[in-house]
């Protein structure tokens, strides 16, 4: 594409929660809907996530409105599956979809949007922005302190085993990504996992059910953000899915220090406790932030960066947020969650194109 194009709802990403937008789109009647995705396919992110990576979502619980995830030999998917998945769903929902487009810039003109890509531009009325929340890998400022001597990496650069050199790793961090790593490694590197936190593993059945249809049936997989549980959740750590490591502490295989990460000097990095440790890797399992330098979109960013929403509508109107955690539940930023957050974002956009008449309605 060169030049401009308009259309009445543009999407800016083609993971889970904008395709799942675009799909509710479709079902309330909005026809004209752009999903513009930067990478040359569908589902590179997961493409690009560790060789190893399982979903911790079991396949259930990794669907998208409209098409359940295919049964596979694992209880849980692969990321080449999911990436498989995600692209189908594009293709059998007819979803109409650029690939290799990245919107370098979002601005605001004549009551619409601008979104500019290196070809052309893209003019719209609405946008939906499901860039994800997992963008930016986010690491300690001790990380600037370890001397070159030590390997240090994120979770994001991370591939397999056979890329760390030989010699003690310290994984630093108390979710599901840390506590996958670290069980990979420990049969090749002497191990210690540093948590910010005392993590909470769950099992990963219970009485023979998946610990998530027991979060589901408690209503606790979509407790609303402003509940009661769903405040509490939000107050605590994320929980690890899966007691494996759990184990592999417990039988002297991985040594688990329950103590942030404070300060590096050279080799050398300490933990909050008191203990220092010289690792020759350190593996920074210490999340993400979202990627909004891009959107020069006055009152839609806080001083800081972060997306101003209220469930996932921004104050600036026609703009809206998915995909991002605790956007109106729980599970907002899981795959699961997808459904309910892109139906809600479909109809307001739905319900104000209506309201402006002079749009191309589908039927
Ligand atoms: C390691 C890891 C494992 C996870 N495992 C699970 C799991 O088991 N189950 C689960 O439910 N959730 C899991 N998640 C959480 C979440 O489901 C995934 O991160 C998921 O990829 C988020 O989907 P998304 O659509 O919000 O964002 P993404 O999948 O990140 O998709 C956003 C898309 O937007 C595109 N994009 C970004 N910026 C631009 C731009 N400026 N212009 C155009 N396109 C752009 C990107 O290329 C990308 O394709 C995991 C997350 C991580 C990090």
């Amino acid at each position: 594409m060169s030049g401009q194009q308009e259309v009445d709802v543009l999407v800016v990403g083609a993971g889970q929660a904008g395709l799942g937008t675009a799909h509710h789109l479709a079902r309330a009647g909005v026809a004209d809907v752009l999903v513009v995705e930067a990478a040359d396919a569908i589902g590179q992110v997961w493409r690009d996530r560790w060789d190893s990576l399982q979903l911790f979502t079991p396949r259930r619980f990794s669907s998208l409105p409209g098409m359940p995830f295919p049964a596979g030999s694992s209880p849980t998917p692969s990321r080449l599956e999911m990436a498989g998945y995600l692209a189908a769903y594009a293709d059998r929902r007819r979803l109409r979809v650029r690939t290799s487009a990245p919107v370098r810039r979002l601005s605001v003109a004549g009551g619409g949007f601008t979104a500019h890509l290196p070809d052309g531009s893209v003019r719209a009325r609405h946008v939906v922005l499901a860039t994800g929340a997992y963008r930016r890998p986010r690491v300690p400022a001790a990380a600037g302190d370890l001397d070159g001597a030590v390997h240090q990496l994120h979770s994001s650069s991370y591939r397999r085993p056979d890329d760390l050199p030989d010699g003690p790793v310290l994984v630093v961090g108390g979710g599901n990504s840390a506590a996958q790593l670290a069980l990979e490694l420990a049969g090749r590197h002497e191990v210690t996992v540093a948590s910010p936190v005392v993590p909470r593993f769950l099992p990963e059945r219970v009485l023979g059910v998946s610990t998530y249809w027991w979060l589901l049936l408690t209503g606790v997989l979509n407790a609303g953000a402003s509940t009661p549980v769903g405040r509490f959740l939000h107050a605590r750590h994320e929980a690890v899915f899966g007691r494996q490591l759990h184990r592999a502490v417990r039988a002297g295989k991985v040594r688990l220090i329950a103590s942030p990460v404070v300060a590096a000097d050279g080799p050398r990095v300490r933990l909050a406790d008191g203990t220092e440790l010289a690792p020759r890797t350190v593996l920074w399992c210490t999340g993400f932030t979202p990627d909004t330098g891009w959107i020069d979109v006055p009152g839609a960013l806080t001083g800081d960066g972060a997306p101003r929403h209220v469930r996932g509508a921004s104050p600036v109107a026609g703009l809206h947020w998915m995909g991002l955690p605790w956007q109106t539940r729980v599970n907002s930023s899981l795959i699961d969650g997808v459904d309910r957050d892109a139906r809600r974002t479909a109809r307001r956009i739905a319900a104000a194109l209506w309201a402006d008449g002079a749009v191309t309605r589908a039927g």
